[in-house]
């Protein structure tokens, strides 16, 4: 298996096989992401994808590869005929494969028809994570995430009217102490409209190097204190109104790791939250969060 430069994953991916099949992130614009700095967009040439595969059935020696994770930063920007013929070799490779997944940004994702994105989720693409970030415009603005709440909620509705199920990411943190309040209703809002299978919230971390390092380094942007990263959780948890939606904060760079499905376990989620905010558990502690 050949890699190029940093490869990230979801944590729910750990036990996946990562695949590259892009290069870095098309967008690359996000003033908090550091992911990308090296790594200018662009796509893998199909042959060498067959290559790793076939790399991976010789080292796994017939055994199942049953979750698979398309990497880099929004891989569903392939086209769908490009990706239908990976999936071709993914499936014909591994006929047990349960799932694969993607990172996808909105514009991917509205860009697809419905009928593209159901016969993508026919040869298993059946789960796409997304970084809403904020449903708070401001907040995407300032950011450069290169795309509004409404865009976002129409992309993750789309998916899973197309049989894609979503897993959306909220960043806490983001609209830094003027903008919290905000940032927790809008994001609540969004993600109520959403519905998605899934909702993980990170919590910001500032990357050397990045345009938001630079702005708190200038004392333009304010990182929020511990507490009010959890106050602000609480608050968006608060605001949600979802069905189904597994919720959770098992990333290492949060204070609070929580976990549940919401509608149905919000009192015990934010019971758990306030359980944090009156220390009855501690936060976790800075030198143990990480991105
Ligand atoms: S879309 Fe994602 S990977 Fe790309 S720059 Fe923004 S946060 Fe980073």
């Amino acid at each position: 298996m050949k890699y190029e430069g940093m490869v990230i994953r979801p944590p729910s991916e750990a036990d996946s096989l990562l695949l590259q099949i892009t290069y870095g992130c098309s967008h690359n614009q996000c003033t908090f992401c550091g992911t990308y700095p090296d790594k200018p967009f662009r796509t893998r040439p199909f042959e060498e994808i067959q290559a790793d595969i076939e790399e991976v059935k010789k080292y796994t020696r017939g055994q199942e590869v049953r979750r698979i994770f398309l990497c880099d930063g929004d891989a569903l920007i392939l086209s769908t005929k490009k990706l239908l013929r990976i999936l071709k070799v993914l499936n014909e490779s591994w006929p047990d494969l349960q799932r694969v997944a993607i990172y996808a940004n909105a514009r991917d994702i509205i860009k697809k028809s419905e009928s593209e994105l159901k016969e993508l989720a026919g040869q298993k693409l059946t789960l796409a994570y997304l970084g809403l970030e904020s449903g708070n415009d401001q907040i995407l603005k300032r950011v450069k995430k290169g795309a509004t709440a409404e865009e976002m909620v129409t992309a993750v509705q789309k998916a899973q009217t197309g049989g894609i199920k979503m897993s959306v990411i909220g960043l806490l943190g983001l609209g830094g102490p003027e903008l919290t309040e905000e940032h927790a209703r809008e994001t609540a809002r969004a993600v109520s409209a959403m519905k998605p299978r899934y909702f993980s919230l990170l919590t910001l971390m500032l990357v050397p190097g990045t345009p938001l390092a630079e702005s708190a380094a200038k004392g333009e942007f304010t990182v929020l204190e511990p507490r009010a990263m959890v106050e602000e959780m609480r608050s968006m948890v608060a605001q949600i109104d979802t069905h189904n939606t597994i919720f959770r904060t098992n990333h290492a760079s949060n204070y609070a790791p929580i976990g549940g499905t919401l509608n149905k376990d919000k009192q015990r989620i934010l019971k758990e939250i306030d359980g944090y905010l009156q220390g009855q558990h501690g936060f976790r502690p800075e030198a143990f969060r990480g991105l």
